[in-house]
């Protein structure tokens, strides 16, 4: 699953091409994909146009004219495939089983769910091998509605030490489960959590109301570095991510435990450990680690 720098790539790829396009057919190969519904997608996306592309999280937010957005949840294995006949650009996950072509030629293919007919001779594709994303069109209402599970932006101003402090305060849950859960802080998920946890020097098991405020002054900083990083080097690519532009990321050079259980700790030598905490791989070095 993308993380919030890998959707924040798509996110800034696609916001140049799409804006000003307008939806001029709308095709439907797989109903479930659509939301609230096939018949209602297609009705009320005709004739939109798109008139740039923001994000929540790993939810992508395109508004549209007509006072309506097309949200986008890529979930387990969705992609954005979008093609004017000179540029391709896709975002979202690998064909399964397939390390690095991403399927950008002879679509659509057996795994396109939705396919939006633009203006200037532009398509894009929705593709999901597993079918759990899907496209919804909402109105305001239904987009305040979209966004209330989740919690604070690691890059937004509302994010503080002091918020965060809030946020833990009397927390009896583990820290790894506090940063994973979408409606505290949105957007970070296995990755940058145990990547964040090893630059704060806390264990991913230690009770998230139990950080000291010292504790909680560095993972403020950490989170908001590593979440900078990774979209700078747009994203890290794990088993089957591409970036926007059907590249790899590069943040998997810059991962110090993630991916590593087993190798030495690049600061104290010791073995990573790979562990299963709430059926997370989790990576960790315990002598670095408190
Ligand atoms: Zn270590």
């Amino acid at each position: 699953m993308p993380e919030l720098p890998e959707v924040e790539t798509v996110r800034g790829d696609l916001a140049l091409l799409l804006k000003n396009k307008q939806v001029l057919g709308v095709d439907i190969l797989n109903e479930k994909s659509a939301k609230p519904s096939a018949k209602f997608l297609k009705d009320y996306l005709l004739g939109c146009s798109f008139l740039g592309a923001e994000r929540l999280g790993k939810l992508l937010i395109f508004p549209l004219d007509q006072k309506l957005f097309l949200l986008v949840h890529l979930r387990m294995t969705g992609q954005l495939i979008y093609s004017d006949g000179l540029d391709t650009v896709a975002g979202g996950h690998l064909d399964h089983g397939k390390q690095i072509t991403f399927s950008t030629t002879n679509l659509p293919n057996q795994h396109t769910r939705i396919i939006l007919h633009l203006s200037g001779g532009a398509t894009l594709y929705f593709n999901d091998l597993r079918k759990f994303g899907f496209l919804h069109l909402v109105d305001h209402k239904g987009l305040e509605l979209a966004k209330k599970p989740f919690g604070i932006e690691p890059l937004s101003s509302d994010f503080t030490v002091k918020n965060l402090e809030k946020l833990l305060f009397g927390k009896k849950q583990k820290i790894k489960s506090f940063l994973l859960n979408q409606k505290f802080i949105a957007g970070l998920g296995n990755i940058y959590v145990d990547e964040s946890l090893f630059l704060a020097k806390i264990l991913p098991d230690r009770l998230a109301g139990s950080l000291s405020g010292e504790e909680i002054k560095k993972l403020h900083q950490v989170v908001q570095k590593i979440i900078k990083l990774a979209i700078k080097l747009r994203g890290t690519t794990f088993s089957n991510y591409l970036d926007s532009r059907g590249k790899k990321g590069n943040f998997s050079d810059q991962l110090q435990v993630y991916g590593r259980g087993k190798q030495d700790c690049l600061v104290c030598g010791g073995k990573i450990k790979k562990i299963r905490l709430f059926g997370r791989g989790t990576h960790f070095c315990e002598h670095c680690q408190k």
